[in-house]
């Protein structure tokens, strides 16, 4: 009898360079395995006559790692050709998904950027925003900054900001008042007495992260595994657009609208412009749909599909398309490094005057 393994809706398989990683995106996790099982699974799905299980111990072996670890499931290959796979198409209703948005408490011109917050959330569809804090001189100014930023109408938010000089008993009451303002999703405290993650119970929403340097938006771009992100939306994202880039877009201190913050090139200025119509009349879209097929090194790796991106700190300057200077790993050997010790990346980390 024929049987049909199919991959369930929600597992996808990225194939690299050696070896593969395998998602399981409901259960957030993932596995790797090697090539030669990859193979076996094209279309996501293996149809074989049973009895090739009995003489076959390495088909045998990988089957029953995907039926233990239900990604998997074994129906009657007549019954498993009806079934469909989720589509791969990544659909959004919003023009803009996330933005980083630098505010100076000082700032006497704080309201044309809230207007332009208002325009993003409402005709943009935006629900997600970073924002970058300067000159949060006491808790009373960061409450009252943060009562502000709780009325848009955002799904969630991000905090970053420098910590006045402080002793270790007054972090506390800007850590309890941040915990009361339930919209931030993860706040970081630069400029801390330590280095620590403050834990929510409420699976990672609220988490805190105090810091001892100071902020720069050269923190940014970091390559690591705990940045992979196994969410079928993200999967589905990385296959035609960048995991960093896609529907964002950053507003400086001066009120200019960049890829990022740490991209120099300037699309428009709230102050002279409506931002719909920087959005609409600009290239900044244009870094949008660079996929991680299309970078060097990333092209190969089994990671490419869960990675996050850095188009602002590349290894080429030069070239747009050069892998993330802040990644260590290398698919060819499949092991991680400490990036700044790799010496193909010295030039660039001396350009970007990482020393
Ligand atoms: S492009 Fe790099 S620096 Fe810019 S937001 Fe993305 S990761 Fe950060
Ligand atoms: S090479 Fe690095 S940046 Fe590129 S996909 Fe792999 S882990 Fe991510």
């Amino acid at each position: 009898m024929k049987v049909l393994y199919k991959l369930y809706p929600g597992c996808f398989i990225t194939r690299g360079h050696n070896r593969s990683v395998l998602v399981d995106s409901q259960r957030d996790t993932y596995y790797y395995i090697p090539n030669s099982m990859t193979d076996l699974f094209l279309n996501d799905s293996l149809e074989i006559e049973d009895h090739e299980l009995k003489s076959n111990l390495i088909l045998k072996e990988y089957l029953d790692f995907v039926i233990n670890n239900e990604v998997c499931y074994k129906l009657d290959s007549y019954i498993g050709s009806t079934f469909t796979r989720l589509m791969n198409d990544y659909q959004t209703n919003a023009i803009i998904t996330n933005a980083v948005i630098e505010i100076d408490n000082l700032n006497q011109t704080n309201e044309t950027l809230y207007s332009t917050i208002e325009t993003l959330t409402r005709k943009c569809n935006m629900r997600y925003a970073d924002f970058i804090l300067y000159n949060i001189i006491s808790i009373e100014i960061l409450s009252q900054l943060l009562s502000e930023l709780d009325k848009f109408d955002l799904h969630s938010y991000n905090i970053a900001f420098d910590l006045p000089t402080l002793s270790n008993n007054n972090i506390t009451k800007y850590v309890n008042e941040l915990k009361s303002h339930h919209k931030i999703f993860r706040s970081e405290l630069f400029n801390s007495p330590n280095n620590e993650i403050i834990q929510s119970d409420l699976l990672g929403w609220g988490n805190i992260f105090t810091l001892k340097e100071k902020y720069t938006p050269k923190c940014c771009g970091q390559i690591h595994t705990s940045y992979f992100n196994t969410n079928i939306k993200h999967y589905q994202e990385s296959l035609k657009y960048n995991t960093c880039l896609n529907q964002k877009l950053s507003i400086d201190l001066l009120g200019n609208i960049k890829n990022c913050p740490s991209m120099e090139q300037i699309f428009g200025n709230i102050f002279n412009e409506n931002i719909v119509t920087i959005i609409n009349n600009s290239s900044l879209k244009q870094i949008w749909t660079i996929t991680k097929d299309q970078i060097d090194t990333c092209s190969i790796c089994e990671h490419r599909n869960i990675c996050s991106d850095c188009r602002a700190y590349i290894e080429q300057p030069e070239n747009l398309f050069s892998k993330p200077l802040k990644c260590g790993y290398d698919p060819q050997t499949n092991t991680w490094q400490d990036w700044k010790s790799i010496p193909s990346k010295f030039n660039a980390i001396k350009e970007y005057s990482f020393i």
